[in-house]
C-alpha cells in the first residue's frame, strides 16, 4: 500500500528525498497517533469503529486488527461512531451531513481546501462513505475514488488533513478469440469479453471496418487485454493491447504502443496509425468563396439560411477529391445542391460535394472510394452564383464547419521511434498469431 500525501499537511510532501521521506513518515505517525480518535487507541471501547494503523518509517502502512494489536496508549473511554453511507441518487455531502446530524462547519472547513473540495465535489449513487464521527463532530471520512485508489480524511488539531492510499491494481493479459456466426456481440460474449471491451474492439478497427455493413459469418477475432484486479478480485478491463481482425478474409492487425511522451495510439504492425486523416479540403482551391455560417443571407434565395459548408472557388472542371476513405451513399442531383456527392465515412461522419459539373466516371452509390480519389468536378448546378464547390463535413448528421474541426492525427511511428517500437510491439504481434483455436489457425 503506498500512501501519497496530499497538499493540506504542509511540509510533507514526499519530494524532498528519502531522509526527507522518513522524517515525514514518523511527523505523521506522531501526527496520526496525535490525531487518532482516543477510541481508535483503545479499540476495546469501540466496537467495529476502532481499526488501528500503523504507519511504518518507509512509508508502508499497514492496518492492523483492533483486538490483535491494541497499542498500549489506552485513553478516556469515549466511543466514536463509524457511519457507512451509501449514497442516493441527488444525495450531496451536505444532505448527508443534515441527516446524520453533523456539524456543517466541518463540511465547510473541508471544502475549503481546494484538493479535497475537488474530491468531495461530487457523489455518485450506490457509491459507498464512511464516516467517523462523535457527538455531531466530524473525526473522519473515507472515499473510494477509483479501483485501488482510496481517499482518506482526518481531523487534526488545526483542521482537516487528507491523504490518499493506493494499493496498485493487479494487472493480467487475457487473450479472447472467437468466429463469428451472427453478429460480434454475441460471439465476444461467447469468448468472455465483457461489452466494454467488445465496444473497444469495434472502436479500434472503425476505421476500416464498418461494423453494421461489412461483417460476414466466418469472420474472426483475437484479442490480448489487460484485466484488473484488487486483492485477487476482478475490477475492471484495462486496454486492448493488441488484435487481429479478419473480415471477408482481409486482415487487419492493431498494437498498442506508449511512447515516451506517455501517450498510447494504436498502430498496424509497421507503424501506420490506425486512425485516418481526412483532407482539410477536398479541391486544389483558388479561394473560399463562402465560409460555414449558421446565419447567412442567401444569395441566390435572398433570405437568411445558415450555410453549413464552406464554399471553395474554384473555375469550373476542377478535379473534386474524396476527403477521405468511404462509401459513396449517393451520386446525383439533388435541390439545391445540383450534382451532389454524399460520402460516408467511418464513425459517423459525411462529407457532401455540391454543385458539381458532372462525376467521375463510374462513380455509383454503395461504392468504396479511397481519400483522395477523384470523385467528380467543380461545376455551378443546382443554386449557384458560379463555379464553386460548395463542401459539408457532418458527424452523425450534424454539420460541422470543415475549416475548424479537428482532424485525426493519423502520424505514423517516425524513424526516432521505430527501435522502440519493435521492441514494445513485436512480440504482442506475435502473439495474435500464436496457434488458437484451428478455425484460426488455418487463415
Ligand atoms: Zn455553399
Amino acid at each position: 500500500m503506498r500512501i501519497v500525501i496530499q497538499p493540506g499537511i504542509p511540509g510533507l510532501a514526499p519530494r524532498h528525498g528519502r531522509w526527507l521521506q522518513a522524517l515525514a513518515c514518523a511527523v505523521l505517525a506522531w501526527a496520526w497517533y496525535r490525531a487518532e480518535p482516543p477510541a481508535a487507541r483503545a479499540p476495546e471501547h469501540t466496537g467495529a469503529a476502532g481499526q488501528a494503523l500503523t504507519v511504518a518509517a518507509d512509508g508502508q502502512a499497514s492496518r492492523a486488527a483492533p483486538e490483535g494489536n491494541a497499542t498500549p496508549h489506552a485513553a478516556a473511554p469515549v466511543a466514536y461512531s463509524t457511519t457507512t453511507v451509501t449514497v442516493g441518487r441527488n444525495d450531496t455531502l451536505e444532505r448527508i451531513f443534515r441527516r446524520l446530524e453533523l456539524d456543517l462547519a466541518d463540511l465547510a472547513s473541508m471544502r475549503a481546501l481546494p484538493t479535497l473540495r475537488a474530491q468531495l465535489d461530487r457523489l455518485y449513487p450506490d457509491e459507498v462513505l464512511t464516516l467517523q464521527h462523535r457527538d455531531g463532530a466530524l473525526l473522519g471520512l473515507e472515499r473510494r475514488l477509483a479501483p485501488g485508489e482510496t481517499l482518506k480524511v482526518r481531523r487534526e488539531p488545526d483542521g482537516f488533513a487528507s491523504e490518499l492510499l493506493e494499493i496498485p491494481l493487479q494487472t493480467e493479459v487475457r487473450r479472447a478469440e472467437a468466429v463469428i456466426d451472427s453478429s460480434l456481440f454475441e460471439a465476444a460474449g461467447k469468448a468472455g469479453m465483457k461489452d466494454q471491451t467488445t465496444l473497444a474492439l469495434a472502436e479500434l478497427f472503425g476505421w476500416d471496418i464498418d461494423f453494421v455493413l461489412d461483417i460476414r459469418p466466418g469472420d474472426s477475432f483475437v484479442v490480448a487485454y489487460e484485466q484488473r484486479f484488487e486483492d485477487g478480485e476482478y475490477v475492471q478491463d484495462g486496454p486492448i493491447l493488441a488484435a487481429k481482425f479478419v473480415n471477408q478474409g482481409h486482415v487487419y492487425r492493431a498494437v498498442r504502443y506508449v511512447g515516451p511522451d506517455g501517450n498510447a495510439s494504436y498502430f498496424t504492425p509497421e507503424g501506420t496509425s490506425l486512425r485516418k486523416a481526412f483532407l482539410r479540403a477536398p479541391v486544389a482551391f483558388t479561394r473560399v468563396s463562402s465560409r460555414f455560417n449558421p446565419s447567412r443571407h442567401h444569395p441566390v434565395l435572398n433570405l437568411i439560411r445558415a450555410h453549413k459548408g464552406v464554399d471553395y472557388a474554384a473555375p469550373t472542371g476542377t478535379p473534386v477529391r474524396a476527403a477521405g476513405d468511404g462509401r459513396v451513399r449517393l451520386a446525383g442531383r439533388k435541390g439545391g445542391y445540383g450534382n451532389v456527392v454524399e460520402l460516408e465515412h467511418a464513425r459517423g461522419i459525411a462529407t457532401v460535394y455540391g454543385h458539381l459539373d458532372r462525376f467521375a466516371r463510374g462513380l455509383r452509390a454503395g461504392q468504396r472510394v479511397a481519400q483522395g480519389q477523384l470523385i467528380g468536378y467543380v461545376g455551378m448546378t443546382g443554386l449557384a452564383t458560379g463555379p464553386h464547390l460548395h463542401y459539408e463535413y457532418r458527424v452523425h448528421g450534424v454539420p460541422r464547419n470543415p475549416q475548424t474541426i479537428r482532424l485525426v492525427d493519423a502520424t505514423p511511428i517516425g524513424d526516432a521511434l521505430r527501435a522502440d517500437f519493435v521492441a514494445k510491439t513485436s512480440g504482442l504481434i506475435a502473439s495474435l498469431d500464436r496457434a488458437g483455436s484451428p478455425a484460426l489457425a488455418a487463415r
